[in-house]
């Protein structure tokens, strides 16, 4: 892969980067355009990154589709297909990760202990691999890329991250490659992520800038029911992640739910046109 990207340097082309888990959707292929439209060449990887799992959860299950992702990357004309393997990722007597800022326990890191070092440390062994120009991530995974922004700028890696809007269902149900778990019933189930986010929207157009009250919305919009439960609702400062008590100027809203035994995040900018 290395060998690759010095080569497509030494041609004067930039490098652009989509790292993935694969399943591909649209909200994937977004960012691939994105990068072929802004990049002389861009990388797709594919890795199912088991650091970034906790125990209980769906490492194993998680769909791998690889040929299926393989045509489809193909039709973007990606230029590269990155596929390492985990014997590869992580040898025998692998020890150093990347560790999170105070953020990274929050929120996604709260409920699920250790994910984002595992995120942070095998981002980081693709920009060493790779070695882009640019990196492009999806706002769906918000907490995400706020922490690789600030691991790209805390450790000066030579690379710039390239945020990219979210990419819905024509119902507004985010896509996602764990949408494929859901149930017919759930995935109506599912639409109340989008609804509430909509009307915290709604209630923030309106003139709300309470943070407790724009919370009280999103929770009022997840209404618990045998499918449905709220893991966290929270309306946050978009740079920082501070929850906003009082007045607010600026807000993120952040959910997590889970869907029968499927975990769902969304997210929306409450003060800004949908993205
Ligand atoms: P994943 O394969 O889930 O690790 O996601 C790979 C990249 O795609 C991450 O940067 C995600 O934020 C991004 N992504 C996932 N779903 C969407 C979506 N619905 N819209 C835009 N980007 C997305």
């Amino acid at each position: 892969m290395r060998h690759w990207s010095q080569a497509r340097r030494r041609e004067g082309a930039s490098l652009g980067f989509v790292p993935t888990m694969g399943a591909l959707h649209e909200g994937h292929l977004s960012l691939v355009r994105r990068s072929r439209g802004e990049c002389g060449a861009t990388v797709v990887s594919i890795y199912v990154n088991p650091l970034q799992f906790g125990p209980g959860e769906d490492l194993e299950r998680y769909p791998r589709p690889l040929e299926r992702d393989a045509a489809l990357l193909d039709r973007e004309e990606v230029d590269a297909l990155f596929l390492p393997r985990r014997e590869e990722m992580l040898p025998p007597g692998f020890t150093t990760k990347v560790v999170p800022g105070p953020l990274g326990d929050r929120y996604e890191g709260r409920s699920r202990p250790g994910h984002f070092a595992g995120v942070l440390t095998i981002v980081a062994k693709l920009f060493a691999i790779v070695g882009p120009d640019r990196a492009y991530f999806g706002r769906k995974d918000a907490q995400q890329l706020a922490l690789v922004a600030r691991m790209a700028r805390d450790l000066d890696l030579p690379v710039e991250i390239v945020p990219c809007p979210t990419v819905r269902e024509p119902d507004g149900l985010a896509f996602s490659s764990r949408n494929a778990y859901l149930s017919p019933g759930q995935r109506t189930s599912a639409l109340c992520l989008h609804r509430a986010l909509e009307r915290a929207r709604a209630a923030w157009a309106g003139g709300e800038r309470r943070g407790a009250a724009l919370r009280e919305v999103l929770r009022q919009g997840i209404r618990a029911g045998p499918e449905v439960a709220l893991d966290y609702a929270a309306v946050v400062d978009p740079d920082t992640f501070e929850e906003g008590e009082g007045t607010l100027a600026t807000a993120l809203a952040l959910l997590a739910v889970r869907v029968g035994s499927t975990r769902l995040i969304d997210n929306s900018r409450l003060d800004s046109p949908a993205q």
